[in-house]
This record gives structure tokens, C-alpha cells and sequence, in this order.
């Protein structure tokens, strides 16, 4: 997730057709079908701007260079989405082979597609490891499949809380609920304040072999909500070590993993919550609310519980 929009209700865009790559109503259509296509899974809604007002997301066609973007070209990206938040945009490299719809074709790129990709980089999410998502980095689909789902209403809710979610505060009706994100005996949780903010985020890890060492942390504004989340990073956790965490009085805050012959790991967090290795003396574990999942997600000095 990349963040949360405030006020995802009623989001409005601008088409900006010069240099366009198709005729105008495809244009339109093709758009309008994409909105539709996430506002029938969430909460969310989307419309044209009126004549005259400023637009939450404005779509154009761009060639290489272009403002203060990295130009097209460079990377193997049709498209880009610029920051979460209340006016933002979808650029398109207008320099490539754009069809209607459907999937990838050698060279053909489908409109459809890069345009429901990037609403779903409008509404906070961000790439996702799952190869069937539409939000994966090489999406085969044309649809909003389920962890893009699961992701958009984990950010603005909407459908039926199941057996895999993480509800946060599970007696409150207000709160959050993470979808889908807890396979079966294979992930586990708790709670540490990675980057030294005074909040605590929830930290999910996975052993099982596709996602094995996957590390996600949630963060949570200051109602709870779900904001953003780092990872996944692979490589950090391991189903064979005993996972904790330590802050020193120098308030530096450690991941330490340590296995059953005494052996240590660590990794030491920046101040973004980034983990990466550390090879100096590691500190003794002194949190032990991992795998404890209660933690303060919203700064009050009083823990909220996760059930799952
Ligand atoms: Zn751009
Ligand atoms: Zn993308």
C-alpha cells in the first residue's frame, strides 16, 4: 500500500487527449469501465471533473521526457501514477503500441489494462507479490482479481470480513480489517515501533515456502486506520529462529532472530522503518510482545488488540 486516500467517495478526473493513442470515446469508455471496475469491489467512486474545476486525477498522454518525471523509456513502465493524495495524475507513454483491451501482445499494450492498473496505484495500493494480482509488476489479467480486492478494501473496506483477515480492535465496529492476509499456519505478527515515531506498527512474517522470510509491516494513523505498508522484504524472518525485538537506550530498535544452538541475527531499523543488516554486538532481546498481537497502533499509550 503506498497510503490512503481521505476521501475516496467521489474522485474526479480529467481526460487530457492530446497526443492521445486512440479516438476520444475509447478513451472515455475505456476509462470509465476501469473506474467502475474498482468502485463495484469498494467503497470508492469516481467521476469527471465539471468544466472549470480542478480535477483529484488528471490522465495524459506523455511523450519520453516530460516535466519532472523519469522519463518513459528508461525502465521497461508504460505508465505512472504520481503521489496518493487529493490531486494527482496518470501518465501514459504515448510513444508505444496501444491496443483497446485485452492482455499484452508482443508490442501492444492494452489501454484497459494500464488504465486499471493505475487507478489501483490512485487509490493507495501499491505492487504486489502475488503474480496473479492486477497490481503485480507484469499483471496477466484484465481484471480486479482477489488480493487487489482484499487490498483495496483492507484500505477503505467494503465485503465480508473471513477466516483469513486480521481484524484491528475486534470489538469495535470502526475497526480496520486486513483481508486475506493470514495463510493458514504460516504467518505470524506483532507489534514494534520500527521507525521510532511513538506508534507501533503491525509486522506480519511468513514461512511458508513461496513466501518464506516475507516481512510486511502495516503502519496505522493516528485512528487506527491503515495507512501505508513497507515490504514485502524477503529474506528478514526464518521459521527456525526465535523472533524478537530490542530498543536500546540509544533508541536504535532491532529485529534479533535467534536460533536454537544460541546463534544471533539482527537487523537494525532506520528511521523509515527499513530493516538492514547489522553486524556490530547486538543488544538483548527487551520487547516481548512479539507474536503477542496487541500493540499501539494510534500513539494513545493503550494497546489495540488484533484478532485473527
Ligand atoms: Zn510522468
Ligand atoms: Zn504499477
Amino acid at each position: 500500500m503506498r497510503g490512503r486516500l481521505e476521501d475516496p467517495a467521489e474522485i474526479t478526473y480529467r481526460l487530457d487527449f492530446e497526443n492521445a493513442p486512440l479516438d476520444h470515446g475509447s478513451i472515455e469508455e475505456l476509462f470509465a469501465r476501469a473506474c467502475a471496475e474498482w468502485s463495484a469491489v469498494a467503497p470508492v467512486g469516481f467521476r469527471p471533473a465539471a468544466e472549470g474545476d480542478g480535477a483529484g486525477v488528471t490522465v495524459s498522454f506523455e511523450r519520453a521526457t516530460h516535466g519532472r518525471c523519469r522519463p518513459f523509456g528508461i525502465d521497461t513502465a508504460v505508465a505512472h501514477t504520481g503521489p496518493i493524495g487529493a490531486q494527482t495524475y496518470i501518465h501514459i507513454d504515448h510513444g508505444r503500441a496501444w491496443k483497446r483491451d485485452g492482455l499484452r501482445e508482443g508490442q501492444f499494450i492494452p489501454l484497459y489494462q494500464t488504465f486499471l492498473h493505475e487507478l489501483g496505484h490512485v487509490l493507495g495500493l501499491g505492487h504486489s507479490p502475488d503474480p496473479a494480482a492486477l497490481m503485480s509488476t507484469n499483471p496477466q489479467t484484465e481484471r480486479v482479481e482477489r488480493s487487489d480486492r482484499d487490498g483495496v478494501r483492507t484500505l477503505y473496506g467494503g465485503g465480508r470480513p473471513g477466516p483469513n483477515d486480521y481484524r484491528v480492535r475486534p470489538d469495535d465496529p470502526e475497526g480496520a480489517v486486513l483481508y486475506g492476509l493470514r495463510v493458514e499456519g504460516t504467518t505470524e505478527g506483532g507489534f514494534f515501533d520500527t521507525d521510532g515515531d511513538g506508534t507501533d506498527e503491525l509486522l506480519l512474517w511468513r514461512m511458508d515456502a513461496p513466501g518464506f522470510g516475507q516481512l510486511v509491516a502495516f503502519f496505522f494513523d493516528r485512528r487506527g486506520r491503515p495507512l501505508r505498508t513497507t515490504g514485502p522484504r524477503f529474506g528478514f524472518v526464518d521459521g527456525t529462529a526465535e523472533i524478537s525485538f530490542a530498543v536500546t537506550d540509544e533508541k536504535e530498535r532491532f529485529l534479533i532472530l535467534t536460533y536454537p544452538n544460541g546463534h544471533r541475527i539482527g537487523y537494525v531499523f532506520d528511521g523509515q522503518g527499513a530493516p538492514s543488516s547489522f553486524t556490530g554486538e547486538l543488544p538483548a532481546p527487551n520487547r516481548t510482545s512479539h507474536r503477542r498481537l496487541e500493540g499501539d497502533l494510534d500513539g494513545d499509550d493503550r494497546d489495540e488488540s488484533v484478532l485473527h
